[in-house]
């Protein structure tokens, strides 16, 4: 089962996409979290992104596409992926569509998580990182999946570790440029969105993402196989 998963940062994309990817033990490729540990082990690639990622903008195609083709490579997406935060825009959507074609992929789904601009931007900025797992989320707005406290502090609500915020996720004007790219429908994500829903194969699943996190999940799992 091959699946691309869309939605404006914030929209519950990373928490609806770690449910989807249970259902169906698939990997679960997220290009932000691949940078994030690149930047956290220091690596080259790491260092190259961080820049970009701290301002709010994209990650150079010329990084990014080979990044997430060669990791779809690997024996773990032999038997299915979730692809999450790529494509970002419409080079990335036509290039991983290429990519796919040539090597006999299908692609299964594409999964659209709708919701307007200002109700994502409130709620990216009380999301938290879980230092242990990248796919267990905590948001301190949203009772169902609320942090714990453990010795005065807020801990991880699966797990009990540290919890950080993302730097770009404090940042309004970093928020309002991933906003911009992800709205934009000539050259942005909301092409590579359209682009995807408009070819032939895979079936389109839209969703309302203003709903609550049980609903959402709801609407998706009743379009799936
Ligand atoms: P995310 O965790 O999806 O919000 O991604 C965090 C940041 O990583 C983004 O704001 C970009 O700077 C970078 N990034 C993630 N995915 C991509 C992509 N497909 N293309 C370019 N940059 C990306």
């Amino acid at each position: 089962m091959n699946i691309l998963i869309f939605g404006p940062n914030g929209s519950g994309k990373g928490t609806q996409g770690a449910k989807v990817q249970e259902k169906y033990k698939i990997a679960h490729v997220e290009s932000g979290g691949i940078f994030r540990k690149n930047i956290k082990g220091g690596t080259e690639l790491g260092k190259k992104a961080k820049e970009y990622i701290d301002r709010g903008d994209l990650v150079p195609d010329d990084i990014t596409i080979p990044m997430i083709l060669d990791r779809l490579k690997e024996d773990d997406c032999k038997k299915g992926w979730l692809l999450d935060g790529f494509p970002r825009n419409k080079v990335q959507a036509e290039t991983l569509a290429k990519a796919l074609k040539d090597a006999g992929i299908e692609l299964n789904y594409v999964i659209e998580i709708m919701l307007d601009r200002q109700i994502a931007k409130e709620r990216i900025m009380g999301r938290r990182l879980c230092a242990n797992d990248n796919n267990h989320p905590n948001h301190i707005a949203f009772e169902a999946i609320k942090p714990v406290e453990k010795d005065g502090k807020l801990v991880c609500r699966v797990c009990g570790g540290d919890l950080s915020a993302r730097a770009d996720d404090q940042d309004e004007v970093a928020i309002g440029k991933r906003h911009d790219i992800y709205y934009d429908t000539k050259t942005g994500t909301m092409a590579a969105v359209n682009f995807f829903k408009g070819i032939d194969g895979p079936k389109v699943i839209s969703v309302d993402g203003s709903a609550g996190i049980k609903e959402v999940l709801d609407s998706i799992m009743k379009e799936l196989d």
